[in-house]
This record gives C-alpha cells, structure tokens and sequence, in this order.
C-alpha cells in the first residue's frame, strides 16, 4: 500500500524512512536537500515527510542517535550536557489543526502545574482554551541552524551544532569567532552555555546571492541550507566574511543563575543587558531574543503578521512557560532528557497561498535530463508580498493525476519564502505534456523512480541542457565575469549553442530574439563572452564587441585547458600539459601512456583527457581556437626538466622559479621519481636533512646548489 504526504508517494513505510534519513543526512553535509530524484525537498516539506514517518514508525531508525551522517561529518564532536533537544510543534496535520494542538498543550501544562486556565472562548466558531493563572512567554522562533557555545570561567571553550541524537554535536569551534553576536569573553568570569540559532539576514543573503550571480556562481536556495553550508566547511577562516549572525533562546549549564533571573523574560533582559551578558551590537540591540508575554490567542496572529515586515527568517512562535523552575518542574516528555521539553511549543506559521489560473506551462531540461515544468501566470497572484508570475509544479506524475494544464486554477504557497510552488488545484484543466526534450529536441522517455514519481527523462547526453555547468566552468575560467545559471540558461533556449565555441558566434539579435534579453542583457552577455569591462554607454560597448569578435582573446594555455573543464585535470594537469608539450595539438593527439608519462597526470586524468578530446572535443578546441590565442610556456634549454626548490633562498623562491621557467623548465611542488633537479640554497639550521632532502636521496634525484643552476640557466 503506497504513502502519500503531501506532494509524494511512496511505496511503503522504509521508502519514506529511507528519504527522511538521506534528507537529514544531506542537509548537514551539503546544507541543502534533493531527494534521490533531484527534487528539492523544502523545509516544511520534510517537516511533514518527519512527522508522518514518526507516526507510523515511530521507532524507526531514523530518530536514533546515531545518523549515517556521523560517520561522515567534520571535525569532532562536542558532546552536549543536558542535551539539546528541539520542541514539539503544533502545525496542521490531517486529524488536528494548530489550535487543537495548543489547547491541548495549555490543559496539560496548567494540569502539570497544578493552575487555573482562564474561560474556554470562541475563535470563528472554534472554542480556543486561555492560559488563565499559567504565565507564558513567546518569542519568535528564528529558522536557523540550532547550536550551543559553551564558555568556562568567561572564556569561549567550545561551540557544537545541535544534533539529532541532542548530544554529539558537530565540533565548530572553528566557526565561532566569525559569527556575529559570539562573545570570545564574557563580561564576568562565568561558566554558562549559550544556546542559539545561527542565521543569515535576507537583506546579506540577496547580497551574498548577487555577488555569486556575478562570479558565474550558482545561487545559495535559501539562508538556512547557507548557513549549515558554511558551518560544514573545514576551515575556519572561510566563515570569516559570511554574514552569519546569532540570536539566542536560553542559557543552560549555569550553576548560579536563580540569583540573576527567575523567568525567560528577565533572563532575556540580564543576558541583554550591561549588567549581566551585555550580548548587544553597536546599535545596542540584544542578540538574545525578546521575550514577551503571551496571555492570549490572538496574539499568535498578531506575530504572525508582524514576521512579514521583519528582517529574518521566521517559522513560528515559541510559547514557554515564563517561570525557569516551573519548566525545570514539567521537565520532558517520557522523563527522558532527549526528549522535547513539556513546557514549549512550537506554533507554526501557516503557509499564505493563493488562487491563479495557469495560462502556460514551461519545460526545462534539467542538467541531469530531467524536463521539469514551471506553470506560467499572465496574471500574476501576490504571495509575500511580492508578486509572482511562475510557480514550479513539482513534476509530471503530479500534474497528470490532479489534471494541472494550462487553463487550471491552482492555489499557490511559498515555500520557504523563495520560489512559490503550486500545492493544489481548485478547477481542473487538460494537462499536454511535451513530446520532445525543450533544448535538443530528442524523444522524451517516461521514468518511474523507486519513490513512484513520474518524470520525463531526455536522453541524449549531448543534450544542451547537461552542459550549462560547463560552460559556465568554461567562461568563469577564461575570466567572464556575470553569467550566471539564469542567464545561461537563457542563452541556451535561444537555441544557437550546442557546443562552447557556438557562444563566441552569438549575435545580439539572437539573444533579444522572444524578448529573452533586454538590448542591454545582450550587450552583458556578449560582453562577459569575450572578456570585455561592460562599460556604461551601450554603442560604445557594442563597438568594443564588435572589435572582439574580429581578434583573438589571449590567455594562458594552462587557463584554457582548465576551462574545459576535463575530470580531474585542472590548472595543475594544465601546467604539466603544456610544459611538456610544443603546441595544443600535440596535448590533443597524445595517447593515454604518453599522458600518463607526465608528472601531475595519473591514469585516470590521462583516461578522462584521452576520452575528451578523441570524442568530440578536438574539433570543438579547433574551432575554439579561431577565437582563442594560447600562450604557451617558453621552450629552451630546460624544457622536459623538471625542478623542486626546498629551504629559503636569499632572492626568494619566486625569483628562482621564474628564470628556470623562462628557460623552458618546469617546478614541481613535491620530490617524485620524475624530478631532475631539487633546488637548496639553505638547509635546516639544525643540520638535518628536510623532508624533500631524504626523499631525494632515496631516489636518486640530484641535489644542487644556486651556482650549480647558475651554469644550467
Ligand atoms: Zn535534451
């Protein structure tokens, strides 16, 4: 019996267990989701998918401590005492609504703590419970990425993610000092967790997303998968820069805390303020969050309404109750500390929809060949407050069986704020889904994956589609600068390129053709093709394009070669190539031994360049090079020779390398069989060999001196 939550069907329940685990396994390492079939999964989606898997498996692997991730995750772990645990949420499911979940909530909780609710009232005809004698909190609940830093004496220690088991958290340490709002000392020699959501702030989210759009860069999907990528990178200096702030919800581990606060709201305040944290930016805003009281329903709408106009990304309200001891009193469910706490709850924003009639359907080929549609709006409906006129329409299967044509009246939700996306039809319509593949034209196959979704599969592998990335890799490499995946995209349903070369033949015309581009969109592009500064005046601009396409672009021959993008053989393989080799020609013709003769190549590289150009790729470099001029390392006396320079030189390395280079010769950064020469001028101080010393006594490889390679020069 197949499963279906909301947009998916699954074959069973280990088919949806499956998806779940692989989602958060995913999300910690890439920081963001695709299922097995390259759909992305949203936030609420997997909330959803989570939820129903914890219904009817609810001791599934899934929810154990140990993830498939663990074992993959980097850096250590910090281990956190009490555990980090989430809260329950209270969201709308098939057999209770928002509201059922929160009396239910408040009749326990008063229940537990032995209070007096307030009079049962009537909201649009539903009877909603008030809190009565239970004194509550609320704040906004951050959609971050959770974690706890842990100070002793004062002084950062540590800083671990919030994990799912709540207690090994992933090690970022690293991170901390980069974050906006992480204190390095506190003000008083405290020992104390802090424990908050890292987030980035839409305003820096667009602004990182421009600069990517102008690098060639792909688009970040949302500031939540950023910012778990980010916090997943190795080194801790790449989060320098990255715009990620904290705001934090509580404090934990802090012996002495009932003699600074005894409720959230005080405790918010005394970590805000001078006398206690003193946790403010320069415009003297608190970075833990502000608590308020919640004594009615009501005001969760209010919240609500009020989160659209905010800065950050918010999901929900989080209600607690106000009094520290009461909560360490109801403590959590099952008494086990892992386990969400009794006294919070999550309430969920509900998502804004809204009705449109769909007047096309677009089909896209995807870079995996998968043709996935987007429904086109001549009206466009107004979602967020700004104004949409597409929406993606998950796929095929699920357009067939709900009847979404053109013509549909569909209700439309923003899923995660970015893209809207369609989520139900309200008048059917006759769904005609393309034949052939939109880029290439070849027959569409339909494919049923394991999960049971339907999609349309094109097969050519020369497919236009599968080699945006590529040619994108090709420009950024060459030093285009502004086209991006859109904009290639765009060029590619002109359908004038199949191949790299074709885009140094586009016109402008061609690209303004269907109004694709706008006259200066064109001028952009043409402009990044050929490597020109896109200056102001568009006739002037379009004269220097014109100049362009009448000479050759000069670059590097090594450049070149890394921009076609070959497996495995980059700058590195580039520089070897075109040491060793006379021309480009001879790179091209060279068979797979010859390659892998070459220091820096091994046989798969040799295998991957072999394949390249013997398939296709020597013709389409040939044609290239009527538009492309490679400079190719001076051949002399020491081509073919390899050198390896180690210890310090009085003029530096540098001065070395470059007359050794000038002469034909080629550095190599490490001793191997291949090398000829290793370079020394000074040893270590202390007399004893250095590692690129003894490595080339045991080959074999002479060692010499600067008046040595004085008479080789
Ligand atoms: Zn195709």
């Amino acid at each position: 019996m197949t499963i279906s939550v909301g947009n998916r069907v699954f074959k069973d329940a280990d088919a949806l267990e499956k998806l779940v685990i692989h989602a958060a396994t995913e999300y910690e390492i890439n920081g963001f989701v695709e299922d097995f079939d390259d759909v992305e999964i949203t936030d609420p989606e997997y909330d959803e998918i989570h939820a129903h898997l914890k219904k009817i498996k609810p001791d599934s692997a899934a929810f154990e401590g140990t993830s498939p991730s663990t074992a993959t995750t980097v850096g250590t772990v910090v281990v956190h005492d009490p555990p980090m645990t989430s809260i329950d949420k209270a969201d709308e499911r098939k057999d209770e609504t928002r509201i059922d979940v929160y009396n239910k909530w408040l009749k326990d909780t008063a229940r537990l703590l032995g209070k007096k609710l307030g009079p049962t009232i009537q909201v649009d005809g539903v009877d909603v419970v008030t809190p009565g004698e239970l004194e509550l909190a609320q704040s906004f609940k951050r959609d971050g990425v959770a974690l706890r830093i842990n100070y002793v004496k004062g002084q950062l220690v540590s800083a671990g993610l919030r994990p799912r088991d709540g207690v090994n958290g992933t090690d970022v340490t690293r991170h901390a000092k980069h974050i906006i709002g992480v204190p390095e000392k506190l003000p008083h020699p405290f020992t104390l967790s802090l424990n908050g959501e890292i987030e980035c702030h839409l305003e820096d989210f667009d602004a990182i997303n421009a600069k990517r759009d102008v690098d060639g860069e792909e688009p970040y999907k949302n500031p939540r998968g950023y910012t778990n990528g980010v916090m997943g990178r190795k080194d801790g200096k790449e989060s320098k820069g990255a715009m990620l702030r904290v705001s934090y919800y509580s404090i934990t581990g802090f012996d002495d805390w009932e003699k600074y606060y005894k409720t959230e709201g005080e405790r918010a305040r005394w970590a805000n303020g001078s006398t206690g944290l003193n946790l403010q930016n320069h415009r003297k805003k608190g970075y833990f969050v502000r608590m308020m009281k919640h004594s009615k329903y009501g005001e969760l709408g209010q919240m609500e309404e009020r989160a659209k106009k905010i800065w950050y990304y918010t999901d929900g309200v989080v209600l607690k109750v106000n009094d520290l001891e009461e909560q360490f009193e109801l403590g959590h469910h099952g008494d086990d500390n892992v386990k969400p706490p009794l006294g919070a709850l999550a309430w969920k924003y509900k998502e804004p929809t809204a009705e449109a009639v769909i007047t096309g359907i677009e089909w896209k080929a995807s870079r995996v060949g998968r043709v996935v549609p987007t429904a086109l709006f001549k009206k466009p409906f107004v979602l967020a407050d700004t104004s949409n006129s597409r929406a993606t329409a998950n796929n095929y299967g699920w357009m067939e069986e709900r009847g979404i044509g053109v013509g549909a009246v569909v209700t439309c939700k923003k899923a995660g704020k970015i893209i809207p996306n369609i989520c139900g039809v309200v008048t059917k319509a006759i769904f005609d889904p393309p034949k052939e593949c939109p880029t290439c034209g070849t027959g569409l196959r339909l494919h049923i994956s394991d999960s049971g979704n339907k999609d349309l599969r094109c097969d050519n592998k020369d497919c236009g589609a599968k080699h945006v990335h590529s040619w994108i890799h090709y420009m950024s490499n060459m030093g285009g600068k502004g086209l991006g995946t859109a904009a290639m995209e765009l060029i590619l349903q002109t359908g004038k390129v199949k191949t790299i070369d074709q885009l140094y033949q586009l016109s402008e015309d061609d690209l303004r053709e269907s109004n694709r581009f706008t006259a200066r969109e064109a001028l952009l592009a043409l402009a990044a093709i050929f490597v020109i500064i896109p200056i102001k005046d568009n006739t002037k601009l379009r004269r220097l394009i014109d100049a362009a396409r009448g000479s050759k672009q000069k670059i590097e021959g090594w450049k070149f070669f890394a921009a076609l993008g070959i497996s495995g053989a980059g700058r590195t393989a580039g520089k070897a190539l075109t040491a060793h080799f006379n021309t480009f020609e001879e790179i091209m013709q060279a068979d797979e031994s010859e390659l892998e003769s070459i220091d820096g190549i091994g046989s798969t590289t040799a295998e991957a360049i072999n394949l390249f150009f013997s398939d296709g790729g020597e013709e389409m470099v040939t044609r290239l090079l009527d538009q492309v001029e490679l400079i190719l390392p001076k051949k002399g006396p020491l081509s073919n020779t390899n050198f390896v320079m180690t210890g310090n030189f009085d003029l530096g390395k540098p001065h070395w390398e470059r007359l050794i280079e000038d002469q034909g010769g080629n550095i190599q950064s490490g001793v191997s069989r291949k090398t000829n020469y290793v370079v020394q001028q000074h040893g270590k101080t202390d007399g004893t060999p250095s590692g690129k010393e003894k490595k080339a006594n045991d080959l074999g490889v002479e060692i010499i001196s600067i008046p040595d390679l004085e008479k080789l020069l």
